[in-house]
């Protein structure tokens, strides 16, 4: 069995190249490398199985021999990079998606989508279920990131339906752990590096919107689980236990020991003020409920940053 990941030099996209290798699959990873590092991959470099292509998906791809899976994680996905990288983050979500679908259907491979509960935008309804349709500004700064993804999903059933692609959609909420980018100007590496280096760590507003916070290794077994699966709608998959800003501020300090303090700034235009995924049809379907609690997930986390900034 053979899989392309794109954006497999990202933090996903890296741990599931570890993954699917694990599974015994042949991995080609491709990327473009302009949010993704092949300090991600570089334990992978000479395995037998695995592969790296520095690539720009949204161009034409051409790939030798069969796929059985295609997996699209290609895109920037933190808030501030898809506000510094406005036309890469659409192009991605739009003509990658395009390319790696016309991939997956010349190789007659499974494709699956990473889309992101950004596709519910701020939300109306709470928790989210997949039904919900959302409530996305199109032209305010996250809608770049927010529509391409929507498009993204939008053309994987077009594909679906018309060409008769074997498609998923994991729709993805807040993932961290080791291999978050220390700058990437996410709420976890942000208070972390804050915490770690007694700075003031900055929460946006008044800390009262939520985030719900999913560790990395319960995420990838969703997507796993998915891809494994039958469902071509789409599947949320993140962690339900839902936390105010602030308090994991407070609990970021505690777990690090740190002395910092926190600093309040200004909320970013458009910040979901909640954010919950409702995960029972994943549970139903899939059979998968997150394991891994925010604490037992940080303990895992802040030693990756400790070692990082070390360097
Ligand atoms: N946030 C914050 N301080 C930071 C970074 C983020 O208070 O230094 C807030 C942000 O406003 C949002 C939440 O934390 O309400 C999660 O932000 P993140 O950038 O991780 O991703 P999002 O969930 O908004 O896509």
């Amino acid at each position: 069995m053979r899989a392309l990941i794109t954006g497999g030099a990202g933090f996903l996209g890296s741990h599931l190249c570890d993954r699917l290798l694990a599974e015994g699959l042949e991995v080609i990873c491709m990327d473009n490398l302009l949010t993704g590092s092949t300090d991600n991959i570089a334990h992978l470099a000479g395995q037998r199985r695995f592969q790296f292509i520095h690539y720009d998906v949204t161009n034409y791809i051409f790939v030798e021999g069969s796929l059985d899976y295609v997996l699209h994680f290609a895109s920037p996905a933190s808030p501030i990079d898809y506000l510094q990288l406005p036309i890469q983050t659409l192009k991605v979500g739009a003509l990658g998606t395009h390319k790696v679908l016309g991939l997956a259907m010349a190789k007659k491979a499974c494709f699956l989508l990473a889309s992101t509960s950004e596709v519910y935008g701020d939300p109306l309804a709470h928790p989210q279920a997949e039904d919900y349709w959302g409530n996305v500004n199109p032209i305010g700064p996250r809608g770049v990131y927010d529509e391409a993804k929507r498009f993204a999903e939008a053309l994987t059933m077009a594909y679906h339906r018309y060409h008769g692609v074997d498609t998923r959609i994991a729709r993805i909420f807040n993932t961290y752990g080791p291999r978050m980018r220390l700058k990437d100007g996410r709420v976890v590496p942000n208070f972390i590096l804050q915490a770690l280096q007694g700075e003031d760590l900055t929460v946006y507003g008044d800390g009262s919107q939520t985030r719900s916070f999913c560790y990395v290794d319960d995420l990838v077994e969703g997507i796993i689980k998915l891809l494994f699966s039958k469902e071509t709608e789409p599947v949320n998959l993140g962690n339900p236990d839902e936390f105010s800003i602030v308090d994991f501020a407070r609990e970021v300090l505690e777990l690090t020991g740190s002395k910092s303090r926190i600093l309040h700034q200004p909320l970013p235009v458009d910040d979901p003020r909640v954010r919950q995924p409702d995960i029972a049809k994943a549970r139903n379907i899939l059979n998968w409920n997150p394991q891994v609690g925010l604490r037992e997930g940080l303990k895992k986390t802040i030693p990756y940053f400790k070692e990082k900034i070390a360097i």
